[in-house]
């Protein structure tokens, strides 16, 4: 789809005064490799802003190996499907983001966008319907009808075109539960930035969900996430930065980026008590399980992508 706007689908994190904006520094590379499945490279953030291909090529260099590009408006789910298209390193998901749910359907739009989401769902590149669900922290009850009504129809969506479906669940375990339960849940079922405890975690292996880690498991606070890892099968695990949120321990607060999913995968090996390159190993098989290869559709060239248009470009946004 072409947008009329280059620079439609960039978004700037809200600033906090006083953070830290500057990009933590590379780590030690991963001997085996990953993928981060759930990023947002379309929000800038940090002090500069940096160029989707420059942060793959930073992720490439530490054994990050492919990202999953998640869209979470219309323009962003079109951004992440056309740059899927030309770009080897990453898949795309596409949705209607929980929390974008309230206003499509304030402006009488939300069938049309969703028809959309349909549509890109189809294309060769996009491999999962997300991110969607439910989230009751930043969603007041006015918006939970909406809510609801999207997130069963993105389910719908998934299984008609066999997509793995990412779920976004804040402060609303019990609920999304019960919807995936009700309507049923596509056979590859994804809790991205799993924040449930060791009973969700019960729960999620009872009915083969895989539960994404994010930075979170390395929070300090975080004793109920360790304690979910640690009785999850491996075979249902899979790692994620969200950035540019959520960026691990010892960098909390500055800007998160897919270069930086090693120190995730190091507090995960260390708290299972195993082997960093076992447990990446057994993440990339089981990441690959669910979404496909990264090299299973080949790119195309990317003929409307000039270099300094596509990405989020400081000033643009
Ligand atoms: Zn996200």
């Amino acid at each position: 789809m072409a947008n009329a706007d280059p620079a439609a689908h960039v978004r700037r994190r809200e600033q906090t005064k006083g953070r830290d904006l500057s990009y933590p520094p590379l780590p030690e590379p991963l001997v085996v490799g990953v993928y981060d499945n759930h990023t947002h490279l379309e929000i800038a953030d940090g002090e500069n802003s940096i160029d989707f291909r420059e942060h793959l090529d930073r992720a490439s260099s530490v054994g990050v190996r492919g990202v999953i590009q998640v869209g979470g408006d219309l323009e962003t789910s079109r951004w992440s499907a056309e740059t899927a298209l030309h770009e080897p390193r990453m898949l795309a998901a596409v949705a209607i983001h929980p929390n974008e749910t309230p206003a499509y359907d304030a402006a009488g739009t939300l069938d049309d966008a969703i028809a959309e989401i349909d549509e890109l769902a189809s294309r060769p590149r996009v491999v999962a319907v997300g991110e969607t669900g439910l989230d009751f922290f930043r969603t007041g009850p006015e918006g939970r009808a909406a809510q609801y009504r999207s997130f069963e129809a993105h389910i719908e969506i998934a299984k008609r075109h066999n997509l793995a479906l990412q779920i976004h669940d804040r402060d609303a375990h019990a609920e999304v539960i019960a919807t995936l339960l009700r309507v049923g849940a596509p056979e590859r079922t994804v809790f991205h930035c799993f924040s449930g405890d060791a009973e969700m975690a019960r729960i999620c292996t009872e009915n083969g969900w895989y539960m994404s880690f994010a930075g979170t498991v390395t929070f300090k606070s975080a004793g109920d996430l360790r304690e979910a890892l640690a009785v999850a099968p491996r075979q249902l695990l899979l790692a994620e930065t969200d950035a540019p949120f959520l960026t691990p321990e010892p960098f909390r607060g500055r800007p998160n980026a897919p270069y930086l999913l090693p120190h995730t995968l190091r507090a995960m090996a260390a708290h299972l008590e195993t082997d960093v390159s076992l447990l990446a190993a057994q993440i990339a098989s089981n990441t690959e399980l669910v979404y496909g290869r990264w090299d299973a559709e080949p790119v195309t060239a990317p003929h409307d992508l000039p270099r300094g248009d596509a990405g989020p470009v400081g000033g643009l946004a």
